[in-house]
């Protein structure tokens, strides 16, 4: 059973190394391996739902925490006013770790004509 764990269950199950910046009885959130901006985190829910569309209406809730987990940590990790909260949804969109997680990418100048970069 402990082959068909996420990497991001590993890391929650203490399996592999992270620093957690947060953890509560839903998520947690680390910081990403590879940043793509001064400030890049990702709320991860401990249940493993692979993609978002993996969702059911039986997890709106959780789906809520995790927006609102993401706003309290931009805030916390001093992004001010402007932040994005990007969420690949299937390899096609650049989804490389299937468990869903929310990236927080902040501190750092965005291109407000495009959402692409
Ligand atoms: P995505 O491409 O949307 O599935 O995002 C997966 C993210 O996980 C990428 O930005 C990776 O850099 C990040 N990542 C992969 N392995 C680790 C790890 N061990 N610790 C932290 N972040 C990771």
């Amino acid at each position: 059973m402990a082959d068909e764990k996420t990497l991001f269950s590993r890391i929650a199950d203490g399996d592999l190394p992270a620093e957690i910046l947060h953890r509560d009885e839903h998520c947690f959130v680390i910081k990403d391996i590879s940043p793509q901006a001064p400030t890049h985190l990702l709320v991860i829910p401990i249940k493993p739902i692979p993609r978002l569309v993996d969702a059911t209406l039986a997890d709106r809730a959780l789906l809520g925490h995790l927006l609102w987990v993401a706003g309290d940590i931009a805030k916390r990790a001093g992004c001010g006013e402007a932040f994005r909260l990007v969420i690949n949804n299937g390899a096609g969109a650049g989804q490389t770790v299937f468990h869903l997680h929310l990236h927080v990418l902040g501190n750092t100048q965005f291109n407000e004509a495009s959402l692409l970069g």
